[in-house]
């Protein structure tokens, strides 16, 4: 299905032109228009999912292997020396754009530190088993 008002079904779908570097019946590959590195790519299903939790199985399992491919071609075509995959979900985890993307980030050597990165908290075994059982008994 498709979402009239996205930008990013518009883009995905060819309405709205792109810097494409890969697409078949279900996805377009296309370059960050505000990019954290050289080459920072972005993997758009051609159908609308708000986030990964409306993605259904056949996207599901044809984004990650896409993901590989699109890293291991920018080793090869950018020499970058890793990748980021990042994939946000709700605007407090920083999604801006309502139509699922996995960003693609290549990092390079000497590069920028701040991408995908945090400082490490702390926890106890006593908080991390209270944690834990919240999500595990709402799986
Ligand atoms: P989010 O923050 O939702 O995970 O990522 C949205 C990304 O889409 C941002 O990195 C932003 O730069 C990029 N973006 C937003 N609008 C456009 C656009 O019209 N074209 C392209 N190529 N990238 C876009
Ligand atoms: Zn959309």
């Amino acid at each position: 299905m498709r979402d009239e008002n996205c930008i990013f079904c518009k883009i995905a779908n060819g309405e709205i032109p792109s810097a494409t570097v890969y697409e078949d019946e279900k996805f377009r590959v296309i370059l960050d228009l505000g990019p954290a590195t050289k080459g920072h790519a972005l993997i758009l299903p051609k159908e609308h999912f708000d986030d990964v939790c409306q993605l259904n199985e056949v996207y599901a399992g044809g984004v990650l292997p896409l993901a590989a491919k699109i890293g291991r071609a920018m080793k090869q075509g950018l020499g970058c020396d890793g990748f980021n995959l990042v994939q946000n979900n709700g605007e407090a985890a920083g999604q801006t754009v309502r139509h699922f993307h996995m960003h693609v980030i290549p990092r390079y050597a000497g590069g920028p530190k701040g991408i995908a990165a945090w400082e490490p908290g702390s926890a106890d075994s006593k908080e991390l088993e209270e944690l834990a059982d919240k999500i595990r008994t709402n799986i």
